[in-house]
């Protein structure tokens, strides 16, 4: 018999009339010949409230207790939905991440899936239940409750869909799909009919908060199309999947991350080893860094900046102390006051002037651009959150992601086109659950490097420098803005050798007339990507990178990351030997 998923977010069982509705829902899917699973969130906004409640008591509440506090919120509503398909005669059991035997680490507020048991969910299936599972939460091995991170009941629904091999995993809520952008932000926004898992994973870290990133990460890792639809209509919503049908579209979304904090240590000794002192201390923290940049080193000495959660800055800032005295690094500062705007899509990497689109938006409203970086699908840029709105509103219209597709089709029949992995390979990752995944390591040693040095730091350059590489044809591929100082900043560019000379002579004629120093430039650079599912929320990736390269005394020219992906640049001549360490660091997670 099939089985399918149905996750209900918390507005979709905000008071009693709604959680009889989503009972019904259950209740029609299993007449309809399935086997049915719901998994349930806090009703409304109770888990905000549980928060605010423990913030009135203290500022910093252990995070053990947290989760036993959060865990509520689930526990009411799985209990209530149970008793609401129990009144409609139909048969109903609901159980708890630790009845389920959902097994999670140690970490409280941000614990990872490891394992998951299905022996009590199929017996209980099998006897004619509709199975109620109280989202967002595990137990770890000393029986602790855990809880898996804001938003987490979609990894919990799409985690037990991967487990139980479901044919369908449906993510109800209070928007009709996935759209171009936050509906509530941008009201033009429209809706997608289909996405890609690694699309989705970009727009879900870039602030897309319609499902939990780590979701994705499951979807992806075990092939689960899921469908994310409305819980107050019947309308077809968004199909998230392996391969979509490509609309010839090179940006699917736009995303915005409002809290965000800069960080930018100065003075870092260039040497191996360096970069990786200092997100060693961080990742030890558990916290994620996001945009990462390294400034060209100046008289042995380069700047790093990246940004997190604004909420992880206290404890950030404590481990970068640590990493200041123990490096003689010169110091750091911090903004907390920044937001992150992002453009996500499979077709960006082909087509040249997506960056300069981007960038021309944002200079016509007049938007600084703090810090740029850019993965395969995606082009983020940092600037002051009091412009972030009209930030994300002005992208998604330079890209007029409010008009229909080409195809002029809004929605699909519903029917996902995805690959199957045999079932051997999906067995192998079955074992891994949460755990990292490394699926490729590339070296691609036919680009360049240009370097616009200490460009000022004025709304509407960078827009300028890429639409003339555009206009000259040149695909760039990765871009680099680190944070300057004395409000300078540098630009980094590659793009294949063949276009290095045109380029450096759009570098050379801008700095001219700006009044710049001259660009520097290496003629052949080593990019090497390493490719997988949970680079960013596993924190130590970047880390073990650095790493394996500093072991090797090999320096690192560029980083960027993203959620599939983390890129260095480095000398041509060191690409051979560095592709080689990095095999070897990560030969663990590789399948
Ligand atoms: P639930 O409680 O059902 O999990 P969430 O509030 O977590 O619901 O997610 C749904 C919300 O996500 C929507 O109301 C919408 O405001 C927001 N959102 C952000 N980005 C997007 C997007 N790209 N598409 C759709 N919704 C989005
Ligand atoms: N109730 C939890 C939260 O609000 C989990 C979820 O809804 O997904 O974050
Ligand atoms: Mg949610």
């Amino acid at each position: 018999m099939s089985i399918i998923v149905q996750k209900f977010g918390g507005t979709s069982v905000a008071d009693s009339k709604k959680i009889l509705a989503a009972a019904r829902k259950a209740i029609r899917a299993q007449k309809e010949g399935n086997q049915v699973v719901m998994v349930v969130s806090a009703m409304g906004k109770n888990t905000d409230a549980l928060i605010d409640l423990a913030k009135q008591i203290t500022d910093e509440p252990p995070a053990r207790e947290m989760d036993m506090l959060l865990s509520t919120g689930e526990q009411v509503s799985v209990a209530l939905m149970a008793m609401a398909i129990h009144s409609l005669g139909h048969k109903a059991i609901s159980l708890t991440g630790a009845q389920i035997g959902i097994m999670t680490d140690s970490i409280h507020t941000k614990a990872r899936i490891r394992s998951i048991s299905t022996e009590r969910l199929r017996e209980a299936l099998d006897e004619g239940n509709i199975v109620i599972a109280a989202g967002f939460q595990g137990i770890d091995e000393a029986n602790n409750i855990t809880t898996l991170g804001r938003g987490g009941s979609d990894t919990t629904a799409v985690a037990l869909a991967a487990a139980l091999h479901a044919d369908a995993c449906e993510i109800y809520t209070d928007v009709d799909g996935v759209y171009t952008t936050d509906p509530r932000i941008v009201p033009e926004a429209r809706q997608t009919r289909q996405i890609s898992y690694d699309e989705m994973l970009e727009l879900a870290t870039a602030g897309a908060g319609v499902m939990h990133n780590r979701s994705i990460e499951f979807a992806k890792k075990f092939n689960v199309p899921v469908h994310v639809r409305s819980s107050f209509s019947d309308n077809p919503g968004t199909m998230i999947v392996r391969d979509p049908e490509a609309p010839d579209m090179p940006v699917c979304g736009a995303a915005m991350a409002k809290n965000e904090a800069l960080v930018t240590v100065l003075g870092v000794p260039d040497r191996p080893g360096a970069a990786l002192h200092l997100f060693s201390k961080v990742a030890d923290k558990n916290i994620a860094m996001d945009m990462i940049v390294q400034n060209e080193g100046a008289e042995g000495h380069a700047d790093i900046s990246f940004t997190v959660f604004r909420d992880d800055l206290p404890a950030t800032l404590r481990a970068v102390d640590d990493a200041v005295k123990e490096l003689g690094a010169e110091g750091y500062t911090c903004d907390e006051n920044v937001s992150k705007i992002s453009v996500v899509g499979l077709g960006m990497a082909t087509q040249p002037g997506i960056a300069g689109t981007m960038f021309r938006a944002l200079a016509e409203k007049g938007i600084n651009i703090q810090m740029i970086t850019t993965s395969e699908i995606k082009i983020s840029v940092l600037v002051a959150r009091e412009f972030a709105q009209e930030a994300l509103r002005a992208v998604h219209e330079a890209f007029e992601l409010q008009s229909p597709p080409p195809d002029g089709k809004l929605h699909g029949d519903g029917s996902p086109r995805h690959a199957t992995p045999s079932e051997a390979k999906l067995l192998a990752r079955l074992q891994r659950m949460e755990k990292l995944i490394i699926e490729q390591i590339d070296l691609d040693e036919t680009q360049s490097r240009v370097t616009f040095v200490s460009l000022p730091d004025i709304p509407g350059l960078a827009a300028q420098t890429f639409d003339e590489l555009a206009e000259a044809g040149i695909v760039v591929d990765m871009i680099v803005q680190s944070v300057g100082r004395g409000n300078r900043a540098n630009i980094s560019v590659t793009m294949p050798q063949k276009d290095l000379e045109n380029a450096i002579r759009i570098a050379g004629q801008q700095a001219e007339s700006l009044g710049c120093p001259p660009p520097t430039h290496c003629p052949k650079v080593a990019k090497l990507s390493v490719f997988g599912v949970g680079m960013r929320s596993h924190t130590g990736v970047a880390a073990r990178m650095f790493q394996s390269l500093a072991k090797e005394g090999i320096n690192v020219e560029l980083i960027n990351t993203s959620e599939v992906r983390v890129n260095v640049v480095l000398d041509g001549r060191d690409g051979k030997k560095a592709l080689a360490a990095m095999k070897k660091e990560f030969a663990d997670a590789m399948v």
